[in-house]
């Protein structure tokens, strides 16, 4: 039988941020949102892609030389190297290894699930001594439900703690099928109103706030992500939008309450290297009196919150 892989760009050991414990994070390729300040824009489009350093070219064409797919190629007008949009990237990696200026790095690595199982196992003492265990990122791994759902299964089987980071955007009946097999979901709130939501992030919000819903109603554990921008999502009515939402869940134990995380410009330099524009102007980095305001006016609702500073 053929195995089933998934299409990831990252795998990162030993994090203490996006879940409990100690964590291995599987960072999937592929999402249904365009956040203009999202840091993983390789995460955005379910397909193999370049990153290149313009800087370091050398512009003779070694890539251009291995590459069976047409990406790489000379302008005849500048003499200079140039990746052609049109072309489809299939992964070989033979440009990455041809290029000896380090110009080149290809996001994308197809995986088998026993393949990623084995990466993950490497550090199951350490998720056995800190409680933790391994979480599903991107992208948003939801964009390759098969494949996210039978890693989420396979790491259930062995005993591992599975955690989901989501921005909510799927059908419901793959939620609810993550649902069986996830033990926590990290869940992205980016802005209560929808129309807001559409403009920042390309898609309303109502399937995402109805998942939601579903997910806290049937006593899945869930701890909400506010990606917060000064300006953006940060007044006083959206905040005050989402306790409103979340004040009948707050009592159950499975509502594990609100991580803020501040607006950071990491991954900026990605967008000139993969041929993409930071759609985001200005600063939008939150004073840390604001931040603390906002904090308090969460838990001022009796909701559990916290600043996750990276
Ligand atoms: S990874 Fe292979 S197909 Fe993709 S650009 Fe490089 S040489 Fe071409
Ligand atoms: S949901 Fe996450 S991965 Fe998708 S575009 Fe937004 S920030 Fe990026």
């Amino acid at each position: 039988m053929i195995e089933r892989k998934a299409l990831i760009f990252n795998v990162q050991k030993y994090n203490m941020y996006d879940g409990p414990g100690v964590r291995t994070l599987v960072f999937f390729k592929g999402c249904p949102l365009r956040c203009g300040w999202c840091s993983n824009p390789e995460g955005q489009l379910r397909a193999f892609q370049i990153l290149y350093k313009k800087d370091n070219c050398v512009n003779r064409g070694a890539c251009v030389a291995v590459c069976p797919a047409g990406v790489h190629a000379m302008d005849p007008a500048t003499g200079r190297h140039a990746i052609r949009p049109d072309a489809e990237c299939i992964g070989c990696r033979k440009c990455e290894t041809a290029c000896t200026a380090s110009a080149l790095a290809v996001s994308g690595e197809r995986k088998t699930i026993s393949e990623l199982l084995a990466v993950i196992e490497e550090d199951r003492l350490f998720y056995e001594t800190s409680g933790g265990g391994v979480t599903l990122g991107g992208g948003e791994a939801l964009a390759q439900p098969e494949a996210a759902l039978s890693l989420l299964t396979a790491c259930r089987q062995r005993g591992i703690h599975t955690a989901l980071e989501t921005c909510g955007y799927a059908r419901p009946e793959v939620l609810d099928r993550a649902a069986a097999v996830t033990d926590l979901f990290l869940y992205d709130v980016k802005h209560m109103d929808p129309e807001r939501h559409l403009e920042l992030t390309g898609a309303r919000n109502e399937t995402i706030l109805g998942n939601l819903a579903s997910l806290l109603e049937n006593r899945k554990n869930v701890r909400i992500r506010v990606p917060l921008l000064k300006g953006l999502n940060d007044d006083d009515a959206n905040i005050e939008a989402m306790c409103r939402y979340l004040a009948p869940f707050k009592g159950g134990m499975n509502c594990k309450g609100v991580d803020l995380l501040p607006y950071h410009k990491l991954g900026v330099n990605k967008y000139g290297q993969l041929g993409m524009e930071y759609s985001l102007p200005g600063d939008y980095r939150l004073a840390e009196a604001d931040l603390e305001r906002i904090e308090g006016r969460i838990s001022g609702h009796g909701i559990p919150v916290a600043i996750i500073r990276h």
